[in-house]
């Protein structure tokens, strides 16, 4: 095995000799497991006048996530899964501070101090034990409206609207929307999903009986898997044995059933079904977190490699262990399992390690035999493997405890956590939350085309800015009527202002009509926004009157007349069609070609992309000026894709004139492209305001012309 590097050896044996020298440095980044266990066991080897150990973590706390789920369940208290580490870790200097990048070449590390400001410090060895973080973004309209279930606030969050979920669930008269706060949807049934999955089903449960207005039948809690098993990770009789008691208590499962999208209605699968439910969690998806991604050294699947001994690859003092490492086991020459228990053992091993270095030492590799798993399925039941036996049902799950109690980090926890567990045993699970009120908060959503935001009638309660896609604006003439399309609004425009402003409920209805995702601002969080920023409040009521739908409501002959206008004898041709693979310089050619100053920009599919005139082209100028360094620098040959974020606006030939005179006020453009349909993006031609203008002037002319001039002019 591979020796320690005779220079640290000397800078030891200087720190231990006679002369008093500085101790050396190690800085330790994460505060997990296996952050955690290197810190026990450096500090118990060596004195602190040998080695100072400083330990860099997001939190001031260590998750013991095995407890997420009970702490989401509530049968544990929110802070029994949460040790702080400055408590826990005694002669160690915590700093609870997000270390930024890590400079292997000059042994630093720079991170964010307590003021915001990126602060430098020196390391004669460094440990990157920063774990995974969730990747809610592998599965569109997750990280909108799925809870990931990871870190605290998760499952406390979690948990807050679990119980929400229920008092909404009491309030409702309308037994569709009961049944819909009463779903709960888990994508993924490996460890986490399967704990929470049966902590919740156990929660709302047997919390029925505390609630008039719903029943045990109205719950319904999904287990959403891609695979033919549950829990991949254990013997397939346990695996068994868990799906027939979680379906024995209720709980639904999917299993060869991939999720492709979330909304706030449920989860669409690949297989074309829709799940409803107000509550989706998704304990699939991670990624290694922007420090490792940023660390220049060898990767695999985004984990950094190791040597045996599980220093980084090509590196004398920089180690990695846990999570984000790829560190082999010599004990079946395989990838090290993602999981608490190796993460803790790489710990401990690596903290020898770097002492046997500091001994002038040969280190030794990584080698460890996995003791065994241990999954809680709710319900008082667990199933377990461990030294080669299985176990299941009651006295796994006494097991499942009693092996986690004895792993918790400190005897004031385990006291916590057994006096927690042992009322959960007596009395019902706490149903009391902490109000985090909606109308207060900024969030985003995500809707498939088709999906409604809001429905005309319905009270005010977001503020929504599109983001991504286009959405269109529907109304009822009268109540009960067939809703007629209005107007289209696009990236950048926003809606809902009206109704929160004038205290009223929605006067329209908005329907996606691609996938659209917005920003939205809660009531109450807007009110004081406009409240307390008058050119705000301001700017919102110049854009009210501005809207084209309003403003045709208000004028209902115009309004009927160009409902009744064929959009088709208004068309013109299409101007000149460029691929968003063209430069800017073609842009500029057929701009001076052609006579109308706009362009049609086409994808790859001849399918519309956007729009490009000359506004727009004086715009991207005076952007290519500024970032370049010198004026004869423009780089005309750029793509209009990568340059232009152009209207994506358009109507179909299907959509009515007043749709588009609608659709050009709100977007204070002069001319509209229009396609032949919503499932066909193909360029059939442009509306331009002027000629809409005139044919709409000259019916209304001769709607005010007395009757016999109007037969006079009939009979010309
Ligand atoms: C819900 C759930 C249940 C689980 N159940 C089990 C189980 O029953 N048994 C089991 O063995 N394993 C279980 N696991 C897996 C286990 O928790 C992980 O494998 C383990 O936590 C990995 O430890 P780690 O030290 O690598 O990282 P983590 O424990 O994730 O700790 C990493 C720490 O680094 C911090 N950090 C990240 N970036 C920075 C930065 N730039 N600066 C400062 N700090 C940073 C983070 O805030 C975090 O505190 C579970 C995981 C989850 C999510």
């Amino acid at each position: 095995m591979e020796c320690g590097s005779p220079a640290a050896a000397f800078l030891f044996d200087r720190c231990r000799g006679a002369k008093k020298v500085k101790p050396i440095r190690t800085i330790i980044i994460g505060g997990g497991f296996a952050a955690v266990k290197f810190a026990k066991t450096l500090r118990s080897k060596l004195r602190h006048s040998d080695c100072e150990i400083v330990l860099f973590n997001r939190e001031n706390h260590m998750v013991f996530h095995p407890l997420l789920a009970d702490v989401a369940g509530a049968s544990l208290n929110v802070d029994s899964a949460a040790a702080p580490l400055r408590q826990m870790l005694p002669g160690v200097g915590c700093r609870t501070e997000r270390v930024q990048r890590i400079n292997l070449d000059t042994s630093e590390i720079a991170y964010e101090d307590e003021n915001g400001s990126l602060a430098h410090l020196h390391f004669d060895h460094v440990v990157v034990a920063c774990g995974a973080d969730s990747n809610l973004a592998i599965i569109p309209g997750m990280t909108e409206h799925a809870f990931a279930f990871k870190v605290m606030r998760d499952a406390i969050d979690l948990r807050q609207h679990i119980v929400r979920q229920m008092e909404k669930a009491e309030a409702t008269a309308d037994p569709v929307r009961r049944r819909h706060y009463l779903s709960f949807i888990i994508v993924g049934a490996g460890f986490s999903g399967v704990e929470v999955g049966g902590e919740i089903n156990e929660l709302v449960r047997s919390s029925t009986r505390f609630y008039h207005n719903f029943h045990k039948e109205d719950v319904k809690v999904t287990l959403v898997h891609s695979q033919d098993q549950v829990l991949p990770e254990v013997a397939p009789t346990l695996r068994e044995f868990a799906r027939k008691k979680m379906e024995k208590a209720g709980i639904t499962i999917l299993l060869n059933a991939r999720a492709v999208s979330a909304t706030q209605e449920g989860v669409q699968l690949k297989d074309g079904r829709v799940l409803d439910g107000a509550t989706i969690v998704c304990t699939i998806g991670t990624t290694t977190s922007p420090l490792v991604q940023n660390l220049e050294v060898p990767k695999e699947k985004g984990r950094i490699r190791t040597t045996p001994d599980m220093r980084i690859e090509g590196q004398t003092n920089a180690w990695a262990l846990g999570d984000c490492a790829l560190i082999i086991n010599d004990y079946d020459k395989k990838p090290a399992l993602t999981t608490g228990q190796l993460a803790e053992r790489e710990g401990r091993q690596a903290a020898l390690n770097l002492v046997r270095i500091l001994n002038g030492e040969p280190t030794k590799p990584f080698r460890f035999k996995n003791l065994g798993q241990l999954c809680s399925i709710g319900g008082y039941n667990a199933v377990a493997e461990m030294f080669g036996m299985h176990f299941s049902g009651f006295i796994a799950w006494f097991l499942w405890r009693s092996v986690y109690l004895f792993k918790l980090p400190t005897w004031s926890r385990r006291i916590k956590v057994s006096l927690d567990w042992a009322w959960d045993l007596v009395f019902p699970r706490d149903l009391g939350f902490l109000s985090t009120d909606e109308a207060q908060q900024l969030t985003h959503a995500y809707f498939r085309p088709g999906d409604f935001v809001h429905h005309q009638g319905d009270p005010a309660r977001l503020f929504s800015i599109v983001e991504e896609g286009e959405v269109e604006i529907l109304q009822s003439r009268e109540p009960n009527a067939e809703p007629k399309l209005v107007a289209v609004l696009g990236k950048g425009d926003f809606f809902g202002e009206g109704a929160l402003l004038g205290n009223h409920p929605h006067e329209t209805s908005i329907r996606a009509r691609t996938v659209v995702r917005l920003g939205q601002i809660g009531s109450e969080l807007f009110s004081q926004i406009t409240g307390s920023f008058t050119p705000m409040r301001e700017l919102l009521t110049k854009a009210i009157t501005r809207q084209g739908s309003d403003i045709w409501r208000r004028l209902p002959l115009a309004k009927s007349l160009l409902e009744d206008l064929p959009l088709a004898s208004l068309l013109d041709p299409p101007p000149q069609l460029l691929h968003k693979d063209n430069t800017v310089a073609d842009a500029v050619r057929a701009l001076n070609e052609g006579s109308s100053g706009e362009l049609i920009i086409v994808d790859e599919n001849q399918h519309f992309w956007g729009t490009f005139d000359r506004d727009e082209l004086y715009r991207v100028i005076a952007r290519m000026a500024v970032s370049s360094t010198v004026a004869s620098d423009l780089p005309i040959q750029q793509k209009l894709g990568d340059l232009v974020s152009p209207s994506r606006v358009y109507i179909t030939l299907d959509d009515s004139t007043l749709v588009a005179a609608a659709t050009m006020l709100d977007h204070g453009t002069s001319w509209i492209p229009v396609v032949r349909s919503k499932s066909d993006l193909q360029p059939v031609g442009t509306l331009r305001g002027d000629k809409i203008s005139y044919r709409l002037v000259q019916k209304l002319d001769r709607n005010s012309q007395p009757p016999q001039t109007q037969q006079a002019s009939a009979a010309t």
